[in-house]
């Protein structure tokens, strides 16, 4: 099995062991592509979800959160081009009967001749030593040319095809790379055809006056259609920012990657209204922000990368992923766009209301641009999750799997452990702990032998774990052990909340932005 296969098989059943993740509805077998977060689970998505709130809305003087309905009115969907263009091209085999998205097969064909690429990059890098001047290697190297070249070509042809909706082309594109199905091997393709990913469903008591209805497949057009709410409400001067976190709904045609792609997920975007004409500028300072968000966490900046979009959507002049190393290879993470005054002119349309601002600076009305940041929590939960799962072998030749989360998204800030179940330590334990709980989510254990508890707590991902021994008792200190480093340190208990709060506290983490 391959390695990236192996470590990903790794990650679910951790997370299902640790309860960060679980099948939705699992003791009826499932339900596809729709999973229920555990008690660790909830704690780290709430945690990311703060990590990203406190980020983007309160430590920004111009943007406002806000939280609005899963159903709207049906004609958002029409004005938005989500009921004639939110669309995927699906292609299917006829000999496995599997159904895969054309595009994404086309760009892991395309990501191949990349890595292709990055190996002879690496080899040379080797034969060369210190010598090696990579961007002299990369401009002239004949194969690596050849191959960066291909995967442009491709791409390129790809995104034309889509946008003119020439999905024979598309088809004809697959035949001509001979891309296979991924897990046959068969060849014997259908057409490609478009597949609407709105859900939809009814609203009201009666069958004839029901109202057809979608749920929302963005949180996106709940942030639009408030843009006068909100401006107006809170005094807001162009340029502001709306954002909102909360459920989106697709039914994705392939869904195989756990909490990748669901059919029910959580977004988190900021929408960012700005004067025509200054769309461009937002919308490379908001990529660099993002960016930078990402790295503060400390995933290793090499996971990160920019792709720009081949295909825009109906509503963007520029688009850009971040995009993540997941354990199945790099995809997007998240995506900056920038969505011209689309949106807001297509409402002003349908709705027939003005949605305008009017510049005291430029003594006019108009109808603001936009740049839109948009993150699924679940995908960042799964790169949190994937990148920091490692077995690690010890010096003393044993191995340990340690779970070593960015100590601000822990679910447990630190664990407390009685050395044993007697003699008033557990007393003493929950003495400590019914004094941190009001700073940190912690946790009480003492079942089995201090060195199974510590692995137990490392592979949950807690930063730190606080053992209470007969000492503690006559001189009021412990050890404390950190995770990462597993050195163990005596200190007073009186210095416990200082010490886990240096690490976790979110201040630290969001001033390195
Ligand atoms: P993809 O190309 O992977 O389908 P997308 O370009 O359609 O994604 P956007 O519409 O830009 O995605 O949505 C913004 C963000 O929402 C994505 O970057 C991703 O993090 C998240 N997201 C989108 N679809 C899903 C899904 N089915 N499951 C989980 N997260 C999703």
């Amino acid at each position: 099995m391959a390695k990236s296969e192996d470590k990903f098989k790794k990650v679910l059943s951790h997370a299902k062991e640790y309860g960060y993740v679980f099948q939705s509805s699992e003791i009826y077998d499932g339900l596809g592509a729709v999973y229920d977060y555990g008690q660790n689970g909830a704690e780290l998505k709430k945690n990311i979800k703060e990590y990203w709130w406190k980020a983007m809305v309160q430590m920004h003087e111009n943007i406002v959160g806000i939280d609005t309905a899963i159903f709207m009115h049906p004609k958002v969907w029409k004005a938005s081009g989500h009921v004639d263009a939110f669309n995927d091209p699906l292609i299917d085999n006829k000999d496995s009967n599997k159904r895969y998205r054309a595009d994404v097969l086309i760009e892991d064909y395309a990501e191949k001749l990349n890595l292709k690429a990055q190996k002879e990059i690496k080899k040379a890098a080797k034969r060369f030593g210190d010598a090696f001047d990579q961007a002299e290697f990369e401009a002239t190297n004949p194969r690596v040319l050849k191959y960066k070249q291909q995967q442009k070509e491709i791409l390129e042809r790809m995104g034309s095809s889509l946008e003119k909706e020439d999905l024979e082309d598309v088809k004809i594109l697959i035949e001509e790379l001979g891309i296979a199905d991924p897990e046959t091997g068969s060849k014997n393709w259908t057409n490609v055809k478009q597949f609407n990913l709105m859900f939809g469903t009814k609203l009201g008591a009666s069958a004839e006056s029901a109202m057809d209805l979608y749920l929302r497949p963005e949180t996106a057009q709940g942030i639009f259609v408030n843009f006068l709410n909100v401006q107006k409400s809170g005094r807001m001067k162009i340029p502001f920012g709306i954002a909102q976190i909360g459920k989106a709904f697709r039914n994705e045609i392939v869904a195989r990657q756990f909490i990748f792609r669901m059919r029910e997920f959580e977004q988190m975007e900021m929408q960012y209204f700005v004067r025509p004409g200054d769309d461009m500028k937002y919308y490379e300072q908001w990529k660099e922000s993002r960016m930078k968000w990402h790295l503060s966490l400390g995933l290793g900046q090499d996971n990160y990368r920019f792709h720009d979009h081949d295909k825009l959507a109906h509503y963007a002049n520029a688009a850009a992923d971040i995009e993540f190393n997941f354990p199945f290879g790099f995809k997007e993470l998240e995506g900056i766009h920038s969505r011209t005054d689309f949106d807001l002119s297509q409402h002003e349309k349908f709705s027939g209301k003005k949605l305008q601002f009017f510049d005291p600076e430029l003594n006019k009305n108009y109808i603001p641009y936009v740049i839109e940041t948009s993150i699924g929590v679940d995908r960042m939960f799964l790169a949190v999750f994937s990148n920091s799962l490692i077995e690690e072998k010890l010096a003393d030749g044993s191995e340990r799997t340690v779970l070593k989360l960015p100590a601000v998204l822990a679910p447990y800030k630190a664990a407390i452990l009685p050395l044993v179940k007697k003699d008033g330590l557990p007393e003493v334990a929950r003495k400590i702990i019914n004094d941190l709980k009001f700073d940190f989510n912690v946790t009480y254990d003492e079942k089995d032998a201090i060195g199974r508890r510590y692995r137990r707590q490392d592979a949950n991902g807690t930063p730190f774990c606080i053992t209470v021994d007969h000492d503690t008792l006559t001189d009021n200190m412990v050890t404390i052990r950190h995770r990462d480093t597993m050195e163990q340190k005596r200190v007073a208990i009186g210095e416990l909340r200082n010490i886990i709060d240096s690490e976790v506290n979110v201040r630290n983490w969001l001033s390195k932005l």
